[in-house]
C-alpha cells in the first residue's frame, strides 16, 4: 500500500500544523536539503511546451529518495475557471524503487515557492527590510504574503495586480489570516506606486510572454527582486537593464535550468549567475552590501520540491492518519505471479490485507 496526501489531506494537515509554521518546515527543510547539494543527481526538468502552456516533469534523487513532480503552467487557464498551476508528486525508496507516497501538489507548491522565496530573501534582503510589493495576486500570492509576514517581520505589505478582483480576494484573504494580522496592507493603483520605497519586490504573475513588469527606472538601491513568475522559455517578468545595473546581482537555483527559463534567458551565455547553494554553504555571500540590488530569480527547481514531498512523508510517519493507503502497488505473496493479481482465478496470490483482497481456503479455493 502507498501513502495518499489529497487535497482533503493537505487542507487537514495545513490546519494541523499552522500554514505559517508549515511554510517554516518546508523552509528548513529546503535549507538542509540545499546545503548537501552534492548528495543530489540533479537535471533541468523536461518541459513540453504548446502555444497555451507547459507540462513539466522535475525528478531528483539523492541516492536514499527519488521524488518526481508533475506540474503544468497555464496562464490563459484562469480565465476558463481552471488554476494556473496544478501539480502531483511521488516520493519513491531508491533501494526497492517503490513510491512511498503520492502526493497532491497543486497546494503544496505555493507552500514550497513562498518557503523558497522567503528562504532566499533571508538570505539575500537588507535585514531592515520592512515593506514587500507583491506584483501578482492571483493563486500563489497568499502563500507568499504569509511567509513574509511570518519570517521576515514585515510591517506593510502592498498589492498590485492588473485584475482588480484578484487583490481584492488577495487583501480579503490577508484581513482574515491570522499570521497577517499586524500588516498595514496597501491597495496600490499601480506597479510603481507599490514598489516606490518597497525593500523586498516580489513579482508574481502569469502571462506567457516577454512582459515587463519591473522595468529600470523603478529600482531602487538596496532592494530585494523576488522574480517568481518569469518561469519559462519566453516568459520573463524583469526589463533585462535591471539584470545590467552594475549593482545587481542575479541567484539562480540551478544555472542550467534558469539559463533557459529564468530572466537569465535574456542575458548572454556568460552573464555572471551565482547558485544558491553557494550561498547556504558559505561559498558566496548572500548579499554584498546595502546598496546591492539582489535578485532572486525564481523558476522552481525540482530539489524544493522533494524537500517538501520529504516534510509530508515525516509528518506522516510520526502519525499516518495524516495520510490515506491506497494500492497503487501489487502486494504479491509469489511476487512472480502478477497474472494473479490482474486475472481473477483460482489460486489468487494477492494478498489479503489490500482491497483486492481474497482470501484462500486451505484447499486453494478462493473465497
Ligand atoms: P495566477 O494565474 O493564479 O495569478 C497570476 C496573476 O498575475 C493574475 O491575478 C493576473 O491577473 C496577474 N497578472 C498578469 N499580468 C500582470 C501584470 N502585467 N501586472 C500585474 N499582474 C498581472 O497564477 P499563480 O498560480 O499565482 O502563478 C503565478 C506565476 O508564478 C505563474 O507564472 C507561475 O508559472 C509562476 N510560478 C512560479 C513558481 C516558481 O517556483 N518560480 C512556482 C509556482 C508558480
Amino acid at each position: 500500500m502507498v501513502d495518499y496526501i489529497g487535497i482533503s489531506d493537505i487542507r487537514r494537515i495545513v490546519r494541523e500544523q499552522g500554514i505559517e509554521s508549515l511554510i517554516a518546515q518546508i523552509a528548513t527543510q529546503i535549507e538542509a536539503d540545499y546545503r548537501r547539494w552534492g548528495a543530489f543527481e540533479k537535471d533541468a526538468r523536461i518541459a513540453s511546451h504548446s502555444p497555451v502552456g507547459v507540462i513539466e516533469l522535475m525528478p531528483i534523487s539523492d541516492g536514499r529518495h527519488y521524488t518526481f513532480k508533475y506540474v503544468n503552467g497555464h496562464p490563459g487557464n484562469t480565465a476558463a475557471g481552471l488554476l494556473t498551476v496544478t501539480a502531483f508528486g511521488v516520493l519513491a525508496d531508491v533501494e526497492t524503487g517503490y513510491p512511498l507516497l503520492l502526493s497532491e501538489l497543486t497546494i503544496v507548491t505555493a507552500l514550497r515557492t513562498a518557503a523558497m522565496s522567503v528562504l532566499a530573501a533571508r538570505w539575500m534582503a537588507r535585514p531592515d527590510a520592512r515593506v514587500l510589493a507583491l506584483i501578482g495576486n492571483g493563486a500563489q500570492s497568499e502563500f507568499q504574503a504569509i511567509a513574509f509576514a511570518h519570517q521576515l517581520g514585515l510591517r506593510e505589505v502592498r498589492l498590485y495586480d492588473v485584475d482588480p478582483a484578484a487583490s481584492h480576494k488577495l487583501e480579503r484573504n490577508l484581513l482574515r489570516s491570522r499570521a497577517t494580522q499586524h500588516l498595514k496592507i496597501v491597495r496600490a493603483t499601480s506597479v510603481a506606486d507599490a514598489v516606490r520605497g518597497a525593500d523586498i519586490v516580489t513579482t508574481i504573475t502569469a502571462d506567457k510572454r516577454n512582459a515587463v513588469i519591473l522595468s529600470p527606472e523603478m529600482i531602487e538601491p538596496g532592494m530585494h527582486l523576488n522574480a517568481v513568475g518569469g518561469d519559462c522559455p519566453g516568459k520573463t517578468e524583469l526589463h533585462a537593464d535591471i539584470l545590467l545595473r552594475p549593482d545587481a546581482r542575479v541567484v539562480v537555483e540551478l544555472e542550467a535550468q534558469s539559463r533557459v527559463e529564468g530572466e537569465v534567458q535574456q542575458m548572454a551565455p556568460d552573464f555572471p549567475v551565482t547558485e544558491f547553494e553557494q550561498i547556504v554553504r558559505g561559498a558566496a555571500p548572500g548579499r554584498h552590501h546595502a546598496g546591492e540590488v539582489s535578485i532572486f530569480d525564481s523558476v522552481g527547481f525540482a530539489l524544493e520540491d522533494y524537500s517538501a514531498l520529504r516534510v509530508l512523508h515525516q509528518l506522516v510517519q510520526e502519525d499516518p492518519r495524516r495520510a490515506r493507503q491506497i494500492d497503487l502497488v501489487p502486494d504479491l505473496d509469489d511476487p512472480k505471479d502478477l497474472y494473479g493479481a490482474a486475472v481473477d482465478v483460482p489460486g489468487l496470490s494477492i494478498r489479503h490485507d489490500t482491497p483486492f483482497a481474497v482470501a484462500r481456503t486451505a484447499g486453494g479455493a478462493v473465497q
